[in-house]
């Protein structure tokens, strides 16, 4: 399957083309160079002069809009026009003129460049493009400063290049007129001697290009200035220590943590990692481990009750629910020791349990310790919301932190959310036997999704007994006689013995000193980081879900690395995170696997993309395992193999989705996926017949007519 978003505008934007191709053609054709010459603009100036004495204002109308066009259209000349224009005007009123002419054509000349290029070029270069695009927000203003002040660089470039970015069309025009101004005061009073003018290397000496460069660096000199101010004006407040006893101070021991402490120490820093509550955090004791143990064992009872399907008489007497939880916690020991202050001990992290709480950018509080510390790194994590509906505290209601200490399982489960943890759980629960009803606002569970993709997983969540409510609210909760029920927008009722909260995670900021450092936040409440994981304090560090933007466990661990990495050897060279390919897996059967961009968001920035499908009841492994249902989908850009997202359901999506990750980080397209051997039969299949899908797509049709013509040739 392939489909292209389609370009609306695409006939204006030909028009508009092909009205610039005019131009040009008729430039060229008419041979209108031949003017563009210091001593035709001479001539000019002196044949002119009787005409402009009478209708200046006439002849400052046509000047004013020529500049406009000759900038506009990215023509040669707009030096000489200054120049004509200081000849013709005088220096205050060429000056004047030419000031808001070039402005205005140089804006022009961008509008045109961002209305015909940036759609393409941002499909090309996407991802590049965001890291310029982020650069652009912070310091756009500043670079077209500088660029426009050395007039070494020509400016219908910048005005081209600038239209490519992000930078805001009236930030565009003011900064270039304020930045072209001096640059143009010296073209028009080199103007008003036009008569004595040789030649145009003169006007800008070597000298005059120094000074100039000297104006345009000086925003620059004077913003590093002001940040070392504003810098110690953050810290001012406080005394730093002359020495410290650590480099690195690490508070809390989830996956954030554990991994920043564990690159602080294999580098041979000091490091000390304070954990309050249980080392290994919300993805070992509360997270990713019990709910995947608990699918597993949600899967056997599913796969008993597909038995006779593949010839097996079985069938599920009972479920032991305290065995389940028990088997749970029985995995949880088993992983614990990775985690473990021994192991982290022998790996020399000193591992302090206790609660932190931070003094000020250098002292970390532990009990009755105070330690100092070059670094710190927050990593304290996040917990549940706990939504403020009425009447919520009168039923019993469970989250993810009390949901593994369950005695008995609930008959009927209510559970509120259709994120990946609220459809994980409804299904493992409905598998092992509850009741369950899942509660989503949205019009579609895992909202982020494509349709195609939830579809699927929605079906089978039906099937496996869920009784799925979409675009429904929760709006008050009531205990009658011990009988508990949930009150719908709608009017609607649900009896239920549990609640579960899968309404999203909020992050721990508060109760441990960053109130007091005066730590940005964001918006969603999230520790505000930079892009090398730095807080608003750029000694204080954060990872992991107490910053976001994904809260996973591999993304904190990743960001990890970039906070120790930074943290210590940052004075040397600094280490941005990398974001671009993170994949994300949702672990309802089948799975939602995803890396990088899916097809909605791919319509939705309007990128020119190719969407190939590939679906695995197709597959001669899914066809002997009976596990047909879901397809691989791939997003690549326009007409080439490049790899821009993955979105896969399947049994095991999740393990399939490796391949995909590894070719959009090292930049392998789908020709060398269809290159690559792939064992028969296995899941992994998929991938090579998806790339064939795409070259059956993208066949190279007229040489395969010839080659056609060749083969009746030989056979002749
Ligand atoms: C049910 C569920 C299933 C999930 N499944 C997955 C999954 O399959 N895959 C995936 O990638 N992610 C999953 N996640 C998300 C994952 O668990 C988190 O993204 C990950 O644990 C975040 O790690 P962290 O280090 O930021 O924080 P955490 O693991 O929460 O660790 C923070 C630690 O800081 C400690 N702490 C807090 N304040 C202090 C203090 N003042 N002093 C000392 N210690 C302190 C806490 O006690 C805690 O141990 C799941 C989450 C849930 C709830």
């Amino acid at each position: 399957m392939e489909t292209k978003p389609k370009n609306k505008l695409f006939t204006v934007k030909k028009l508009l083309i092909l009205s610039i191709l005019a131009i040009f053609v008729s430039w060229y054709s008419f041979d209108l160079n031949q003017y563009v010459s210091l001593d035709e603009i001479k001539l000019l100036q002196q044949s002119s002069g009787a005409y402009i004495a009478d209708n200046t204002a006439t002849a400052m109308g046509i000047f004013f809009a020529v500049y406009i066009a000759v900038t506009g259209f990215s023509l040669p000349g707009a030096a000489l026009l200054t120049l004509l224009g200081g000849g013709l005007f005088g220096f205050g009123y060429g000056l004047l003129l030419i000031s808001f002419a070039s402005s205005l054509g140089a804006t022009l000349a961008f509008l045109v460049s961002r209305y015909l290029l940036r759609d393409w070029v941002e499909s090309k270069f996407g991802s590049r493009l965001t890291a310029i695009n982020k650069g652009i927000e912070r310091e756009g203003n500043f670079y077209l400063f500088t660029l426009r002040l050395i007039p070494v660089f020509p400016f219908f470039i910048i005005n081209i290049l600038m239209g490519l970015t992000k930078i805001k069309t009236r930030s565009f025009y003011v900064i270039s007129q304020i930045g072209m101004l001096a640059g143009t005061a010296v073209y028009v009073w080199a103007g008003t001697q036009l008569g004595e003018l040789e030649s145009l290397s003169g006007i800008v000496s070597p000298s005059m290009i120094f000074a100039l460069a000297l104006l345009g660096i000086f925003p620059w000199i004077a913003k590093f200035v002001l940040n070392i101010v504003k810098q110690k004006q953050k810290y001012a407040q406080w005394t730093k220590p002359s020495s410290f006893d650590r480099n690195l101070v690490v508070i809390g021991a989830g996956a954030g943590g554990l991994v920043s402490s564990y690159i602080a120490a294999a580098v041979k820093a000091k490091v000390t990692l304070i954990e309050k509550h249980q080392m290994g955090g919300d993805c070992l004791n509360t997270g990713c481990v019990p709910s995947k143990a608990l699918i597993k064992s949600a899967h056997i009872v599913a796969d008993i009750k597909r038995a006779g399907e593949f010839g097996i008489d079985a069938k599920v007497e009972s479920v032991d629910f305290k065995k389940v939880i028990g088997r749970i916690h029985k995995v949880i020991a088993t992983i614990e020791p990775h985690d473990s202050v021994e192991r982290y001990s022998g790996l020399g992290v000193e591992c302090i349990a206790g609660e932190a709480t931070i003094l000020d950018p250098w002292h970390v509080k532990v009990g009755d310790k105070t330690l100092s510390t070059r670094n710190i790194v927050i990593a304290t994590g996040a917990r549940p919301i706990v939504p403020g509906i009425p009447g919520l505290d009168s039923v019993p209601y469970l989250t993810s932190d009390s949901l593994w200490n369950l005695e008995q399982q609930p008959k009927r489960l209510l559970v509120m959310g259709g994120g990946p943890i609220g459809c994980e759980i409804a299904q493992s629960f409905s598998r092992l036997g509850s009741e369950v009803t899942q509660v989503e606002m949205a019009p579609q569970l895992l909202g982020r999704e494509d349709k195609d993709a939830v579809a699927i997983v929605h079906d089978e969540l039906v099937h496996d007994g869920v009784k799925v409510l979409v675009d429904s609210r929760v709006t008050g909760f009531k205990s009658i006689d011990g009988q508990h029920y949930a009150q719908l927008a709608d009017g609607s009722k649900i009896e239920f013995d549990q609640v579960f909260l899968a309404l999203g995670r909020q992050a721990n900021v508060t109760g441990f000193g960053l109130e007091t450092l005066g730590i940005e936040m964001t918006d969603r409440g999230l520790v505000d980081i930079n892009e090398y994981q730095q807080t608003s304090l750029p000694n204080v560090y954060a990872v992991g879900d107490v910053c976001g933007p994904y809260q996973l466990t591999h993304v904190a661990a990743h960001q990890a690395w970039f906070a120790a990495v930074n943290a210590l050897f940052g004075a040397l060279k600094t280490f941005a995170t990398d974001y671009r390919v993170i994949p994300a897996v949702t672990y309802t059967y089948p799975e939602l696997a995803r890396v990088g961009i899916n097809e909605a968001e791919a319509q939705a920035k309007n990128l020119d993309v190719q969407v190939t499908k590939y679906e695995i009841d197709d597959l001669d492994r899914a066809i002997t395992d009976s596990e047909t249902r879901g397809f691989v989908k791939v997003i690549t850009a326009g007409n080439s193999d490049k790899i821009l997202g993955v979105t896969i359901v399947a049994s095991n999506a999740g393990e399939l989705l490796a391949e995909y990750t590894l070719a959009m980080k090292y930049k392998l397209g789908l020709n060398k996926i269809l290159g690559t051997i792939h064992p028969y039969p296995t899941m992994s299949e998929a991938s090579k017949y998806v790339a064939g899908n795409w070259k059956k797509n993208n066949a190279p049709e007229k040489l395969l007519t010839l080659v056609a013509r060749f083969h009746t040739y030989l056979r002749s």
